[in-house]
């Protein structure tokens, strides 16, 4: 007899393994792997996929008592090997394995079933939505067309377009209203606009631009390394660790052109918001027609019709954000990964995957090889680098010979004593003056990513931290709420310090332990506050255009205020931290941060990371193209390692110090994290369910703190827990530093284990066996982003 392993179309953790049914005679020749099937739960129909296919008997089954698969609904919608990765994916993660499956199925592909107004089943057969295939490419007219000055939006189309033909869909990715807009151009005769339907993946477009930059040493260094681990077909993994205009995409290119010419396929990762018209424009250049662009805002037509091409193998290249990693690339050859360290390839919502970790998984499975490229590398990727797991090429130096921009910082409390009360230093602002004497353009960045507040020292920069957790208390008004206090003395009336690692809970100083100041206060002020400083700094009229969630609110907002900086001839943007990525202005010669610190003292152990990229980030902004750059860092720390590293652009400098501060705290890279999140609408319920499943995760696994003993971990490979299990630790459970979101009370209990732990095996029955309350809800974020 033939039996399938199906995963029911149901999210719980409950039902998270796979039940085996009959496959009866007639079914057997449409039934595949990756089929959705009707099904018999418990007395109702049910739908699921099948995950695999058995033939030979198994004894172990009561073949009598099984129930037959009613109907095939669909073909194959996955393949094996998606299958197996999703098995993965929902153990790594805990998650549902039917979520994890669903993500190598394109959104809307799979039949629903719900109930009529009568309580009877009906299935509803997925709706196919129209698919925009018009291609726009630029007229013999259009090449030479100059629009009026002050069709910003026009003129920006028009730029885009001189790189090459494009979707009319890739160009809504980044101009609203892209119709309108087309249709005029296209009566003026200045574009062309296409169907292209049919044309697709039979006549391959020739290569439009050659390979004629002669590559550095450096890139040919790191493409052999590239080409020899794909000989090895090993699952290997090369991280290229270059400088914003190193050149890594020149490599990428190479890398991929030569996987094409085996036959194979090649997966590139952005993150979401570096996938514009100008980065698809590099690919297409390259290969034409074979590549095929996967994003978000696709609607679940052009989704399904991205996925067909790929699946045929008439497009071999696909660049896309994280979710373009399941496609069903035809013989994947290589998955490349641009800027690695960014917090956008960690998916937030169930089943919360690193995408570097599923790709190298992906790798290892399929032996195929992983290129990871960044200006900043996670130090995750750099750690396996160090101990040779991962091989590493550097790229120090621009590809186009010019020197990275020199970096100036800062002391901000020098600035007060001096009497300076706003928040632009006198060398900023001299700067800025100069910058915008000649004609050119500045950008000065203000982090409000420190939504949280925390005290901090004007005078001498002293921020208070937790003893055992190395990350800045957060302030709090008032007094400690009731369900917080757990025994601890009430601090005073002005308000309370809090950790939201371990929930400690401390007084407010009224002068500076440091130095005595009194001048100790919260920090924060905002961007409309730096921009009013800057009108009354810079000569009237010049361009000051700020860019933050207040005035990115409206649709197209974002887009028109670049626009409006980008056609400027001189100005300044001044914004939060959405300024400092993916974007590249070639005539900014001036880059300011304003207060460097917001970020560093973030209530997280990866803030001084964040601050250490950031400024990175930043800084390679200035000077990309003929003038050199300037980086101006103000902080009230300038001899935090971070700051010093980055405004050297000396990483190893900021690794020798961040280092070792992990490993004695047993945070990642030396170790792995696990946020589980307890939320209810009920104050009280949701801190007593905390405690309670604290105190059960606590009973089973904390262990002496040695986290790094050299011996492997005793429930590695191993089924079941074995209780206790040494060099665990369990911390909290305390309030998330977001203690109510949406309506919910928010606790989270932070668990730290050793690098090879098998996460799941252990913690997954304890959450399983521990019965929570009504109305409260447990998620578990494996190797979690931030602990907010
Ligand atoms: P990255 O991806 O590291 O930011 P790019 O690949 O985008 O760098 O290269 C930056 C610029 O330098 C691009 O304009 C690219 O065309 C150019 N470039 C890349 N490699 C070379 C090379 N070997 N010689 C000259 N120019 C190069
Ligand atoms: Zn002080
Ligand atoms: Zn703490």
């Amino acid at each position: 007899m033939r039996t399938a392993q199906v995963i029911l179309d149901i999210p719980t953790r409950a039902l998270s393994d796979a039940f085996t049914y009959e496959v009866p005679a007639p079914l057997i020749p449409a039934i595949d792997i990756g089929c959705c099937v009707r099904v018999d739960f418990n007395n109702r129909p049910a739908l699921g996929y099948v995950l695999a296919i058995v033939e030979e008997p198994n004894a172990t089954l009561d073949y009598a008592r099984l129930k037959p698969i009613d109907q095939v609904l669909t073909s194959s919608l996955f393949t094996q090997n998606a299958s197996e990765l999703a098995q993965w994916i929902a153990h790594e993660y805990i998650s549902p394995l039917s979520e994890a499956i669903r993500l190598f199925m394109p959104p809307g592909a799979s039949p629903r079933l719900s109930r009529d107004e009568k309580g009877e089943y009906v299935l509803r057969q997925p709706q196919v939505h129209p698919v925009d295939d018009r291609w726009v490419s630029l007229t013999e007219e259009g090449q030479s067309y100059i629009p009026k000055r002050t069709a910003i939006r026009q003129r920006a189309v028009i730029e885009t377009l001189r790189s090459g033909e494009m979707r009319v869909a890739e160009l809504s990715l980044t101009f609203s209203q892209i119709s309108s807009i087309l249709n005029v151009l296209e009566k003026q005769g200045v574009v062309r606009i296409e169907n292209r339907r049919h044309i697709r993946g039979m006549a391959q477009m020739p290569q439009r631009t050659k390979e004629t930059v002669i590559l550095t040493d450096g890139q040919s260094q790191a493409l052999t390394l590239i080409m020899n681990a794909v000989e090895r077909k090993d699952g290997s993994v090369v991280l290229i660790d270059g400088v914003t205009g190193s050149g890594k995409t020149e490599v990428y290119l190479r890398a991929i052109s030569r996987v094409l010419a085996k036959g194979q396929s090649a997966c590139v990762l952005v993150p979401e918001i570096a996938l514009t018209p100008q980065t698809v424009g590099r690919f297409r250049g390259r290969f034409g027609d074979q590549v095929a662009v996967l994003h978000s805002r696709l609607s679940s037509g052009e989704r399904y019709d991205q996925w067909d091409l790929i699946r045929t193998g008439a497009a071999r290249v696909v660049v896309g954000a994280r979710s373009a990693l399941y496609a069903p690339y035809a013989d994947l050859g290589l998955i490349v990964i641009d800027e690695e360290h960014e917090g956008s390839y960690k998916q937030e919502s169930s089943p919360r995957y690193h995408t570097r970790d599923v790709a190298h998984k992906m790798a290892e499975c399929l032996g195929i090889t992983l290129v990871l490229g960044s200006a900043s590398p996670s130090l995750e990727s750099l750690r396996q680098c160090q101990m040779g797991e991962w091989h590493c090429v550097e790229l120090p130096e621009r590809a186009c010979g010019r020197p990275l921009p020199a970096a100036q910082v800062v002391d901000l409390s020098k600035e007060l004593q001096a009497g300076n009360k706003t928040m632009f230093s006198r060398a900023l602002q001299q700067a800025l003056r100069e910058t915008i004497e000649r004609e050119e353009k500045a950008v000065i960045l203000l982090n409000k990513r420190g939504f949280s507040s925390f005290l901090l020292c004007r005078d001498c920069g002293y921020v208070p931290e937790c003893d055992s957790c190395s990350v800045s208390l957060t302030y709090h008004r008032g007094a400690i709420p009731v369900e917080y206090d757990r025994g601890l003395k009430q601090a005073g009336g002005s308000g309370y310090l809090m950790c939201h690692h371990c929930g400690a809970i401390r007084e407010v100083p009224t002068v500076c332990p440091k130095c005595g100041s009194r001048y100790l206060k919260q920090l924060g002020p905002g961007t409309e506050h730096a921009a009013e400083q800057l009108e009354m700094i810079l000569p009237e009229g010049t361009p000051i255009i700020r860019m933050d969630a207040d005035t990115t609110r409206n649709k197209g907002a974002h887009e028109r205020l670049l626009e409006e900086f980008m056609t400027a001839e001189t100005g300044v943007l001044l914004g939060t931290q959405m300024i400092a990525k993916g974007l590249d202005f070639p005539d900014v010669t001036l880059v300011g941060v304003l207060i460097a610190d917001v970020t560093l003292k973030l209530p997280d152990f990866r803030a001084p990371e964040r601050t250490f990229q950031l400024l990175e980030q930043v800084a390679g902004r200035a000077g990309r193209a003929e003038k050199d750059g300037h980086v101006i860092i103000q902080t009230y720390w300038p001899e935090h390692y971070a700051i010093r590293a980055a405004a050297a652009h000396d990483r190893r400098a900021f690794m020798a110090a961040e280092l070792p501060i992990r490993k004695e705290l047993g945070y990642p890279p030396y170790a792995r994290l696990t946020n589980i999140i307890i939320k209810s609408e009920d104050k009280k319920l949701v801190r007593d369910a905390a405690v309670e499943l604290g105190d059960a995760l606590r009973a089973l696994i904390d262990g002496p703190r040695d986290l790094f003993s050299d011996s492997p971990s005793a429930i590695h490979d191993c089924c079941e827990v074995v209780s206790p299990i040494s060099s665990w630790q369990v911390l909290g459970p305390a309030p998330c530093l977001f203690s109510r979101l949406r309506g919910d009370y928010r606790w989270h209990i932070l668990i730290k284990s050793p690098c090879d732990a098998d996460i799941s095996t252990v913690i997954e029955p304890i959450i399983r066996s521990c019965r929570m309350p009504r109305g409260v809800s447990v998620s578990v974020d494996v190797d979690p982003a931030d602990l907010f």
